[in-house]
This record gives structure tokens, C-alpha cells and sequence, in this order.
């Protein structure tokens, strides 16, 4: 049974200023979307089983070739592993993503008549596919805003901009931003943190920010402190 999500109430400052956070993200990144090459909805899942601890251009280097080779979830679900090993071996991990590739494209056939689900519970079946995969598939390839996506980007933001106080947790972190942001926002919020953490909010800075974003809402961010200027309480 899939575990119902409890959002946390958050007051009328905090999403006063998650608000105003939103408008300053899209209006810096307005061409923020989603940068794993796709075309359909088995492409994008597989894309994203594939960036487990890899790069979105890593991973749209390697997709080409495997989608040519197998397009569909009946081809892959009878591919030999060694060759889907061989095919993401760049990737990482690629022993066990070839796995799950085989394997949720199996479920897919068996289960699905070939084609990716559309609720967060069915997504949840498919080996390698957890909640950060379902919300990717569900929120890019279908318009579902189910949940928002948490990567290593959005961790490290949320927490550096004060947006959730949970380092680690990513389902805690996915509900404090839920509880902040609106619904419709969801899939977009992902792409806007992303695209500020691969612009300015770098996992190591080495010079003080110099973005507006962060020179308007991180002065309680550590790296704030690079200028001298100390935190603002
Ligand atoms: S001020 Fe620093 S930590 Fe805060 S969002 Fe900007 S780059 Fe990231």
C-alpha cells in the first residue's frame, strides 16, 4: 500500500517569501525544463534510471545508441544484460542499471501492456524507478504534478536558502518544498533549482555569489560569509 504524504503547515512569511523565491528562479531561468533527452515516456523513464549519480549530458550520451538498439520495453525486457551493461557501462553503477533497465521493462510488458503508468503506486513497482524517478516520468512526461523532485541540486538549495531544515531526507526535504510551493509549480520548481545550482549554487564555491537570487535571499546561506558580511538574523 503506498504511504499517504503528509505536507507540514508552513506560515504565511515562509510561503510569502518561497513565493517571491519562485519568481526570482523563473524569472532569471525562463527556459528551465527537463535535460534528459526524450521522446517518449520509456525513453524518459529509462533516461532517469539512468542518472542515478550521473549526469544528465553523461546520460544523454548513452541513450542514443541504447534506444536504437531498443526502442520499446518488449525489445529491451529480452535485451542480453551484457550488451545493456556494455550500452550504460559510462553511466555508473551500470551493472545494476542494466538490471533495472531489463527488469522494469519487464514489468512494463507484463504488467502495463508496455506502456509506463501514470500514478506514483504503479511507478513505484518498477525496479530502480523510487519516488525521484516517478516524479521526473510523472511530472515531465505527463503534466502530473505529483510530488517535486529532489536531487542532489535541489537538496543542497533547499537547505542552503533555508527552504527546509532536513540535510539528508529527501522525502522530508520533497515535503517541506510541497508544503511551501503550490501544486501546479512542482515539476517546474525542480528544473528552476536545478538550472541556480548549475548556474550559481555550485556544491563548491570558490568565490562569494554573485547572483541576485543570492544576493536578494542568501544572506543567511554559509557562503554569504565569503564577503565578509557575516549571516543576517
Ligand atoms: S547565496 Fe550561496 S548558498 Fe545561497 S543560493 Fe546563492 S550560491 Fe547558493
Amino acid at each position: 500500500m503506498i504511504e499517504v504524504v503528509k505536507i507540514p503547515k508552513k506560515s504565511k512569511k515562509q510561503l510569502d517569501r518561497a513565493s517571491e523565491i519562485y519568481a526570482e528562479l523563473v524569472k532569471h531561468y525562463p527556459n528551465a525544463y527537463c535535460e534528459l533527452n526524450h521522446n517518449n515516456p520509456f525513453e524518459l523513464l529509462i533516461a532517469t534510471i539512468l542518472s542515478a549519480q550521473c549526469t544528465d549530458v553523461r546520460v544523454n550520451k548513452v541513450t542514443p545508441a541504447l534506444f536504437k538498439a531498443y526502442p520499446t520495453p518488449y525489445e529491451m525486457a529480452e535485451a542480453p544484460l551484457e550488451e545493456l551493461e556494455e550500452l550504460v557501462r559510462t553511466t555508473g553503477f551500470f551493472r545494476n542499471k542494466a538490471k533495472s533497465l531489463k527488469e522494469s521493462s519487464q514489468t512494463l510488458v507484463d504488467e502495463f501492456d508496455g506502456e509506463v503508468p501514470k500514478t506514483m503506486e504503479e511507478l513505484l513497482t518498477l525496479r530502480g524507478a523510487a519516488r525521484k524517478t516517478a516524479n521526473v516520468v510523472l511530472g515531465n512526461a505527463f503534466g502530473i504534478n505529483e510530488g517535486v523532485v529532489v536531487d542532489t541540486h535541489v537538496r543542497r538549495i533547499s537547505n542552503r536558502l533555508g527552504l527546509t531544515k532536513e540535510e539528508n531526507n529527501t522525502d522530508k526535504i520533497e515535503r517541506d518544498l510541497m508544503a511551501l510551493f503550490p501544486r501546479e509549480s512542482w515539476t517546474d520548481l525542480s528544473h528552476l533549482m536545478i538550472h541556480h545550482g548549475r548556474n550559481a549554487c555550485k556544491a563548491r564555491l570558490s568565490s562569494p555569489p554573485e547572483h541576485p537570487i543570492c544576493i536578494k535571499y542568501g544572506k543567511n546561506c554559509e557562503c554569504w560569509k565569503m564577503r565578509g558580511l557575516g549571516s543576517e538574523k
